[in-house]
């Protein structure tokens, strides 16, 4: 038997070979010449990627929360006014670090768990003060949810406000245009649907977020985020010039630079509907099966992952079984239902097959925990859409 189960959580991912055989190669120099045009390739292919041609890429060492840290860091000083669109748990901590960088922060909750906040309440908030920036979390990690983000967006460029997107659980999986989008920065982590190991912050900024950048009257208050340090970096290697200031991880680099060459081969709409299929396909399994899921209508669920509640009768344990069959899966987060629901993530290099697998290891667990329903009639669902 294989002793390797498929690793269908939120992050990290599934990683092609590929990929991994650029973390398991020989370190090099970070001022190795082949690895200068490697960094320089990986810039440009993150705008290409992040579908801003005109932004600025960072790429820096640490997970998705330092890429949050980083966007408030340079983009708040104290007494600024911040609008931040809650849809869950990530929502919670990006305010949580805009306040701690000295922001005066409004929040737009959503109505209930698995819904986001109606576009009418985030227009009428953002009326009623002058925001220096807004947040917004396209996909809610702890809760499945995702936002209609080009109209949040579009909302914040009308009110004047720089539009600040977490990605982290969205780039390269649900649809983003970042530049046509009008959003100034978009940032993620590695791990997640961008395919590569943990341990890198990604964030592109455009035009206006590096302009208030440039305007700031007081210095940025965490030194290892300060883009006044990290700019002339990125320029050297965008450049064809090594330059230092902390060490590049430099196996991850070259991974992340196989890794968006294989994003962009595929191709940004392909991979957008190569998600929303995948995912379509395992939410009519997880319907079929009779569970039903957090998000609270279908236009409010992500694509890259599906947060089922767990059916009457059954809790955490069927983790354990689906497991054993084959699938790792993740937990509830959100404090307030985190163990009535788990999340399955299908991001990235994910095939349909492997949704076929992961259906099949639920399946074996729910019949373990003695739930009651027709064996094989989720995969029947996952297969009629999978065949068209
Ligand atoms: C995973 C995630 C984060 C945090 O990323 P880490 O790499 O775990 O620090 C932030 N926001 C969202 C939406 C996420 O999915």
């Amino acid at each position: 038997m294989k002793g390797r189960q498929l690793l269908m959580i939120p992050g990290p991912i599934e990683f092609t070979p590929e990929v991994l055989r650029a973390m398991g190669m020989s370190t090099t120099s970070h001022v190795a010449p082949d690895f200068i045009q490697v960094f320089g390739q990986a810039l440009e292919q993150l705008r290409q990627v992040f579908l801003c041609p005109h932004g600025q890429p960072f790429v820096i060492a640490g997970s998705g929360t330092l890429a949050m840290d980083i966007a408030a860091a340079n983009l708040i000083e104290p007494g600024d006014q911040a609008l931040v669109v809650n849809t869950g748990y990530f929502s919670d901590r990006f305010a949580t670090i805009l306040e701690r960088y000295g922001a005066a922060v409004t929040q737009v909750q959503a109505p209930s768990i698995g819904d986001a906040p109606p576009l009418e309440a985030v227009e009428a908030a953002l009326k009623a003060n002058t925001y220096k920036l807004m947040t917004i979390t396209h996909v809610d990690t702890s809760t499945a949810v995702g936002v209609d983000l080009q109209s949040l967006a579009a909302l914040g460029q009308n009110q004047g406000a720089l539009v600040v997107v977490d990605g982290v659980c969205s780039v390269a999986g649900e649809e983003m245009h970042q530049e046509a989008w009008g959003i100034d920065l978009a940032l993620t982590a590695s791990q997640k649907a961008i395919g590569v190991p943990p341990g890198l912050a990604l964030l592109v900024a455009g035009p206006r977020a590096m302009e208030a950048f440039r305007r700031r009257k007081s210095p940025v208050g965490n030194y290892y985020a300060d883009w006044k340090e990290w700019l002339p970096i990125m320029e050297a290697y965008q450049a064809g010039r090594p330059s230092y200031f902390g060490t590049p991880p430099v196996n991850l680099i070259w991974a992340l630079n196989v890794s968006l060459g294989q994003v962009l081969e595929e191709g940004m709409e392909a991979r957008f509907a190569r998600h929303r299929r995948l995912s379509e396909a395992f939410k009519a399994a997880i319907t079929a099966l009779g569970l039903k899921q957090v998000p609270v209508s279908p236009n409010r669920a992500a694509t890259t992952l599906t947060a089922p509640y767990y059916p009457q009768g059954v809790g955490p344990e069927l983790l354990g079984r689906a497991n054993a069959a084959g699938a790792i899966l993740a937990g509830g987060l959100h404090p307030a239902i985190k163990g009535q629901y788990f999340r399955v993530g299908h991001m990235g290099a994910v095939s349909a097959s492997d949704i076929l697998a992961t259906i099949g290891a639920i399946e074996q667990g729910l019949a373990q925990s003695g739930y009651k329903f027709e064996p094989g009639i989720g995969l029947a669902a996952a297969q009629s859409i999978l065949t068209q």
